[in-house]
């Protein structure tokens, strides 16, 4: 099963994933741990995505879809994964290398997400970087929801509840 999982940053999609990830028994891809940690090899790309993630901006798509390219290509991504951070725009949504089974979006307001982000202290968590953030989300993700809502794909939670309750309700959804 190829699974997304999506929502605004703090919305609690990277420790669902890892919980689903267990459960189903199949790998979590987080696009933005692969870019932190190719940020730190000092290779051109590294360096290129270093600095647009420092910004709080989007990495270029041309840089995202190699590296995700050449992620998925691995052979213990064929049985199916959960993937947060991608697409995190339309194009990247049309070009995809997969077809998502489901989306699981979880909705969560912005005040939510800023509190929850100001609290968590990740090195590229400043809140001028949170703020380009999440504007970022608003502007060039909202439109992939409303893009894969037309394929029918797209079921949407209360990203606001406490984990477990949430967890409860994605597996309910991905056992039907
Ligand atoms: P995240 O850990 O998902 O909050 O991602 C951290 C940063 O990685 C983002 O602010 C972007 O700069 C970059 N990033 C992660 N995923 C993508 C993507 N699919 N496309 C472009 N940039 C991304």
């Amino acid at each position: 099963m190829k699974i997304i999982i999506m929502g605004p940053q703090g919305c609690g999609k990277s420790t669902q994933a890892e919980k689903i990830s267990e459960k189903l028994n199949i790998p979590h891809i987080s696009t933005g741990d692969i870019f932190r940690k190719l940020e730190k090899s000092k290779s051109p790309l590294g360096i290129r995505v270093f600095k647009e993630m420092l910004s709080g901006k989007l990495v270029s798509d041309d840089d995202t879809m190699l590296v995700i390219k050449r992620e998925l290509s691995q052979q213990k991504y064929k049985n199916g994964f959960i993937i947060d951070g991608f697409p995190r725009n339309v194009y990247q949504a049309k070009h995809s290398p997969f077809k998502p089974d489901i989306i699981l979006y979880l909705k969560v307001s912005k005040e939510v997400s800023f509190a929850r982000l100001i609290e968590r202290k990740r090195e590229d968590d400043t809140p001028k970087v949170i703020k380009t953030r999440l504007s970022e989300y608003y502007k060039n993700t909202t439109p992939v929801l409303d893009y894969y809502e037309k394929t029918g794909v797209l079921r949407t939670f209360n990203g606001e509840q406490e984990i477990e309750g949430l967890y409860r309700e994605l597996i309910k959804e991905l056992a039907r």
